[in-house]
């Protein structure tokens, strides 16, 4: 088998996993949880466009729909709360995997489908991306006495193979002045850098902002988080490209900086569970568990909580914004 540096095996693996598998039935996410993380998104954008001045004509982009659910919560929270919003905007999902995109066209009927955000067209914009980031491939270095080689997947297996020493060494996104000891790991992904600064251009033309949620850590270090799931459980990431979701912490603080040096204002990150109970999780959660049998009442309230308890989905999993320097404080990031 031909030697592969590890971006292009995640990235390879990856689309072969999206296109043929239904990735739910290996692992499960937030919007799936609970309806609530959606219909506290769609309120989130709705409360954002208001700050913007109530553009007549908005963009409500998701990155990475999945199933669509976020979606559809999140726009049926919206015509409830407030109808005009609803009025205004245009859904465009950014969706690769044609087999997801027709579960999207199912749960989100009206929605205009791109491969990329540069294909979205111009105007005013908010933007959400739930466990987008994760997937995208990552190149990891290791640190060796003699400097940082890089991790090439050859036969099922890791092989160490020396850098360009003519490209600029690998460093942390954000902090690392000490030297890292023998053996680390350092992580790059590099199509999420460029994935915020695009958001960061696009806030250069427009009004806008967007909300990023994931799981990594709020500080950028050293480690290897790469993790594959089949069936639901840990499984080797190398072993057979395509029957595993393949995924990484996302380096929230080194994203921030990346679209701050962009001209974009970060907010965040914090965690998940802190910005959903500062933005209602769990009075929404008790009002739909209101009126419900004991059993039901007991599953809405036990969903609420794997989303925001620290021990559960609240801490690991950080939410990050970004806005225009102009643009109206989001909700959630107070200090
Ligand atoms: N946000 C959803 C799904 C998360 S799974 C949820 O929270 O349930 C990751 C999603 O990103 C899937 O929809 C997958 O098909 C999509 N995806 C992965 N890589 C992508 C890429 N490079 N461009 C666009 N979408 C991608």
């Amino acid at each position: 088998m031909a030697a592969e540096r590890l971006d292009r095996f995640m990235a390879r693996a990856n689309a072969a996993y999206y296109a043929a598998r239904d990735p739910f039935a290996d692992f499960t996410t937030s919007p799936e949880i609970s309806q609530v993380f959606g219909e506290v998104l769609g309120l989130w954008a709705a409360v954002m466009w208001a700050g913007l001045g109530r553009p007549a004509s908005v963009l409500l982009i998701e990155v990475g729909p999945g199933r669509g659910t976020l979606m559809a919560d999140a726009l049926r929270a919206i015509r409830q709360a407030m109808p005009e919003f609803a009025a205004a905007l245009q859904v465009h999902l950014i969706e690769t995997s044609p087999r997801l995109r027709a579960a999207q066209a199912a749960t989100v009927p009206d929605a205009v489908w791109h491969d990329s955000l540069d294909d979205v067209p111009a105007g005013p914009f908010l933007l959400l991306a739930n466990e987008f980031l994760d997937a995208l491939p990552i190149r990891q270095f290791v640190r060796r006495a003699g400097g940082w080689t890089e991790r090439w997947v050859v036969d099922g297996a890791f092989e160490e193979r020396p850098v360009d020493p003519a490209a600029p060494a690998p460093a942390l996104g954000q902090g690392g002045a000490a030297a890292p000891a023998e053996g680390s790991i350092l992580e790059i992904c590099e199509p999420a850098q460029a994935f915020v600064r695009s958001v960061a251009a696009r806030l250069a033309h427009h009004a806008g902002a967007a909300l990023i949620l994931d799981y990594g850590p709020g500080h950028s270090g050293y480690g290897d988080s790469l993790q594959a799931l089949a069936g639901g459980r840990p499984a080797d990431p190398l072993a057979a490209p395509g029957t595993a979701d393949l995924t990484a912490h996302v380096d929230f603080a080194g994203l921030a900086a990346a679209a701050e040096a962009a001209g974009a204002v970060a907010h965040g990150p914090v965690p998940q569970g802190l910005f959903l109970a500062r933005l209602g999780l769990f009075q929404r959660a008790n009002r739909l568990a209101r009126h419900q049998p004991l059993a039901r009442a007991a599953a809405i309230m036990e969903a609420a909580r794997r989303l925001g308890e620290p021990d559960m989905m609240g801490r690991l999993f950080k939410v990050l914004s970004l806005t225009r320097p102009d643009g109206p404080a989001p909700p959630g990031f107070e200090a």
